[in-house]
């Protein structure tokens, strides 16, 4: 893909509509204006496996905010929802090709490959990028990719 400029609330919302969860709100609180030069598929790839996963390990009438800031040197994303959260013991594995956590194997939740995370990860990992991931079993989860600028 090309490198542009990207308005990264633009792509939040164009994934909300295509999701279009009954059962989930997406708040969505990244700023208009908000715009980061990069190749648009990426950025659309990873808004894209972030929200599906904050909407599908999440309950009914869960919430999910997305939110993004930037500095002099880098930006960063943050998806957090209120969902199922990510045993301590599984949140270093969910980045792994195929890993489906123990809850989406044994549930059968919803249907998945294992593959979102990884290429997310891939992405990012790319861009000299990191991703933290913050999580609570019953809580919720968040996670946040910081890239350079
Ligand atoms: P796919 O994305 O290929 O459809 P998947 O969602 O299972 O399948 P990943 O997106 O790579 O795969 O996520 C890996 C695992 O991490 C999930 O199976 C799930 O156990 C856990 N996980 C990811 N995101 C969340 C989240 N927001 N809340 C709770 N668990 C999560
Ligand atoms: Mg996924």
């Amino acid at each position: 893909g090309e490198v542009s400029i990207i308005k990264v609330s633009e792509i939040v919302n164009q994934q909300i509509q295509k999701i279009n969860s009954q059962r989930v709100t997406i708040h969505n609180d990244v700023e208009d204006q908000f715009e980061v030069v990069g190749v648009a598929e990426d950025a659309t790839t990873i808004i894209q496996n972030l929200l599906t996963n904050a909407v599908k390990y999440n309950v009914e009438n869960g919430e999910v905010w997305v939110s993004a800031k930037k500095d002099n040197s880098q930006w960063s994303l943050n998806v957090r929802d209120s969902g199922i959260g990510i045993p301590l013991s599984q949140q270093s594995r969910i980045f792994e090709r195929f890993y489906r956590g123990d809850e989406s194997r044994q549930r059968k939740i919803a249907s998945g490959t294992g593959l979102g995370l990884a290429i997310v990860n891939e992405i990012v990992t790319k861009h000299n990028g990191r991703l933290q991931v913050k999580s609570q079993v019953g809580v919720g989860t968040s996670i946040t990719l910081t890239l350079p600028l």
